[in-house]
């Protein structure tokens, strides 16, 4: 079982007002909430801003829903880097007494795993899973690469906190660039600043650092060194609540990982390198909130006109 993270004071305090807001709404599961519709409108002017921010690179937009087919998931590695973030869908196959039994246990809310069969989805770890396969599939990539607006997905993470930064499933805002290494790494450093002075005109206190993924285990423990050492992974943080910043969004190098893994070409035929961007849009929704108060309509006004402008 995940291990549950409690919340620290000033996390749980948070939540407390976030709730009596009505800007979340709690389900009974940790990292699980509704939102309002003062949050939820914040959310899409934000996904709207990075998409105006981005249209100048000419993105080809794409959407998924917030599955993958199970053969995906394990032609990634997903489960060799992240098997207890992973999210597997299971689904009943049984006959009539079967289904009776499980219901019985369900109705006492005892372990009806039993009955359930594993299906061919799986929920999506990160926003530009499904976009690598999408794309190897059309053949070798036209001259320059192509740059993919992944949108707003939902996607899940096992692991459950009392955080209310930290959430099982939640909005990641993504771009992808594939294409020659030269190009993708120039595209991820132009983005890091892009996304910088994103955050910082919409008054957020934010810098970005070196970062690592949570890799399971002891390889994980190499992996996450060399992913470091080879500077893959950066995060923008901001200092939402708790004692430590919190990572609003990341901007990942994977080299060859992806294209090979799915077979993407370049023109010539050479292995593409790939990249992504995510902003995690909830993190920034709270960010926003508990820099500038509960009530967007008193924030500032340059930073509401950035986000309520639709030129
Ligand atoms: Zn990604």
């Amino acid at each position: 079982m995940a291990e549950y993270r409690p919340a620290a004071p000033d996390q749980e305090a948070f939540l407390e007002e976030l709730v009596a807001a009505r800007l979340l709404v709690r389900t009974g599961v940790p990292g699980v909430y509704g939102r309002g519709g003062a949050f939820e409108d914040v959310r899409l002017r934000f996904d709207d801003l990075v998409a105006r921010l981005a249209a100048p690179d000419g993105p080809e937009v794409l959407r998924f829903p917030p599955l993958l087919p199970r053969r995906q998931l394990e032609s990634s590695g997903y489960l060799k880097s992240f098997p207890h973030l992973a999210g597997s869908i299971f689904a009943f196959e049984g006959d009539e007494a079967q289904a009776l039994a499980q219901e019985e246990r369900a109705a006492r809310h005892e372990d009806w795993s039993e009955y359930q069969s594993q299906s061919d989805l799986v929920l999506t770890p990160a926003a530009c899973y499904p976009v690598y396969p999408a794309v190897g599939a059309r053949g070798p990539l036209p001259a320059g690469g192509v740059t993919v607006d992944a949108g707003g997905a939902y996607v899940f993470r096992h692991e459950p906190s009392g955080d209310p930064a930290r959430l099982q499933m939640f909005h990641q805002r993504e771009l992808v660039r594939i294409g020659e290494p030269e190009t993708v790494e120039a595209w991820r450093d132009a983005w890091r600043d892009r996304a910088l002075d994103l955050l910082r005109g919409l008054g957020l206190d934010a810098d970005f650092d070196v970062a690592t993924d949570p890799f399971f285990g002891r390889s994980g423990r190499m992996l996450a060194a060399s992913q470091r050492q080879q500077a893959l992974k950066f995060e923008i943080q901001v200092q939402i609540a708790g004692p430590e910043p919190t990572a609003v969004a990341s901007f990942n190098y994977h080299q060859d990982h992806f294209a090979a893994a799915h077979g993407i070409t370049l023109a010539d035929g050479g292995v593409a390198h790939t990249a992504c961007l995510g902003f995690g849009e909830e993190r920034i929704v709270l960010a926003l909130l508990r820099t500038h108060g509960l009530d967007p309509a008193g924030w500032p006004e340059d930073v509401r006109s950035r986000l309520w402008t639709s030129a």
